[in-house]
């Protein structure tokens, strides 16, 4: 049973050693999201904002096979709100260099002609998507 006792003891340091390396591994200059916690953008405007800043130590900072996904409005504002709070540190990070406050998160309304445009508080706009096909299959969506 001492035995059992000192094999768990040692069982819990060594996760605890481990879960410390998880969150403390990053370079305090890296704006790269943990491998194991990749984003997912609701629009390809985000992907092609969030591609285009570089991590400054290690360049591309996600993997290139990602996902676009229906994010509900309100869903959106609360992750920016919220500040991401169900993701780690570093997730929250790169999510932060990726869409500064002073321009996200953007207003979503349909445009005729154009599809979903995205409204900056800066008051610029883009549309949401670059490929008009993408639209077409959330459409009903907003
Ligand atoms: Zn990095």
């Amino acid at each position: 049973m001492r035995q059992l006792k000192r094999l768990v003891t040692r069982l819990e340091k060594k996760l605890s050693e481990n879960a410390g390396q998880k969150t403390s591994h990053f370079h305090p200059d890296c704006t790269c999201f943990p491998s194991d916690e990749q984003p997912i953008f609701s629009f390809h405007v985000e992907v092609e904002v969030a591609r285009n800043l570089k991590c400054p130590i290690h360049g591309e900072r996600f993997k290139p096979n990602l996902f676009v996904i229906y994010k509900a409005g309100w869903r959106r504002f609360q992750e920016f709100e919220d500040d991401w709070a169900d993701h780690s540190p570093q997730y929250q990070k790169a999510m932060r260099a990726s869409f500064p406050s002073s321009l996200w998160p953007p207003e979503a309304r349909w445009v005729q002609g154009i599809g979903t445009v995205l409204t900056f508080k800066d008051g610029s706009s883009r549309p949401a998507y670059d490929d008009p096909d993408a639209e077409l299959n959330r459409s009903g969506a907003e």
